[in-house]
């Protein structure tokens, strides 16, 4: 049976390697946090205890790491000595990154794997933990025709949407338009239920309205940020993540990266990238992206 490498089981990670496991495929876990790893032993991940050992005649590799530095460091090395996991694999190795990054790193490392002869996707993922956990993820890939053909029986296991945005980087490009929009309409939302709120409204009552009103919007349908408003979402559960506040900060910062090289406005992304730096140095970047519904709560 084909072995794929899973690096990376946080908190998209860990449900997505599990995905792969319940299909009945031979999946083979390594994460910094060796716990994270672990929690995949029950279900038949075999933990490794190295990237080298992790990769080690591994068919395909997929990672789902934070930013655009883990990628780099894990496919193409470190400064401080670490190895690449490209000078580890066996010819033939299929390789795929879910993480959301820049794009110039995907292309980067999309161009390093070529030059040593393996095909290389970038494939960022959209559907949060929710999604990921119950195998209805929407993957987003840039590269040729033949790698996304190989990606999309890999992913099919993890996801229901597959979509081809074009050549290496253009994934992530897709993601970053499609979080730059997130942001935006999680911030729009606190920023209405909070005023709601402040006016004497119920906010289950005004999300209820708003839901089948012009409002509407996926934060309001799936991921209410008001605490008590809707049960599954992190807002009733202290905010734990779900997708983490400095990841969002990260995300829309790739946006404003990516604008200055277009020349793009983007006042809307701007702002709201601001309100999560301002979120974030209050002490909340590793709770829910949501809980920017406290900023707007607070008083000062
Ligand atoms: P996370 O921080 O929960 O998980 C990342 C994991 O990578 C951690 O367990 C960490 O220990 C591990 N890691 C870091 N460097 C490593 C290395 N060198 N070798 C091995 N393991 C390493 O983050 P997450 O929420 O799972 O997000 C992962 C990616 O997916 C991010 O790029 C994020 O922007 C994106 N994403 C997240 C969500 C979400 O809802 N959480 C949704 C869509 C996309």
């Amino acid at each position: 049976m084909s072995t794929i490498a899973f690096i990376g089981l946080g908190n998209m990670g860990g449900p997505m390697a599990e995905n792969l496991l319940k299909a009945g495929l031979s999946v083979r876990v390594f994460d910094l946090n060796t716990q994270a790893a672990k929690k995949l032993e029950p279900l038949g991940g075999v933990v490794a205890e190295s990237l080298p050992a992790a990769v080690e005649g591994a068919d395909t590799v997929i990672t789902m790491l934070p930013a655009g530095a883990h990628v780099r460091a894990v496919y193409l090395g470190d400064h401080s000595g670490g190895v690449g996991l490209l000078n580890m694999i066996a010819s033939g190795t299929f390789l795929i990154d879910c993480s959301t990054i820049d794009p110039e790193s995907a292309r980067l490392v999309a161009a390093e794997a070529e030059k040593k002869g393996f095909e290389f996707v970038d494939s960022p993922v959209s559907g949060g933990v929710a999604g990921a956990k119950a195998g209805t993820l929407t993957f987003i890939v840039g590269g040729t025709d033949s790698a996304f053909k190989k990606a999309h029986d890999v992913l099919k296991h993890m996801g229901k949407n597959i979509f081809h945005a074009g050549n290496a980087g253009d994934g992530q490009m897709a993601k970053i338009c499609n979080n730059l929009m997130l942001g935006i309409l999680m911030s729009g939302t606190c920023e209405a239920l909070n005023l709601g709120m402040d006016n004497g409204l119920d906010p289950t009552v005004l999300s209820n309205i708003m839901l089948q009103s012009s409002g509407r919007n996926w934060a309001l349908e799936l991921y209410n940020p008001c605490p008590g408003v809707m049960e599954n979402a992190p807002a009733s559960n202290q905010y734990q993540p779900g997708f983490m506040s400095k990841l969002m900060q990260k995300d829309l910062g790739l946006g404003m990266d990516a604008a200055l090289k277009s020349q793009s406005s983007i006042p809307m992304g701007s702002l709201a990238r601001n309100l999560y730096a301002f979120h974030n140095a209050n002490g909340n970047e590793e709770l829910d992206f949501s809980s920017l519904f406290e900023f707007y709560r607070s008083r000062g």
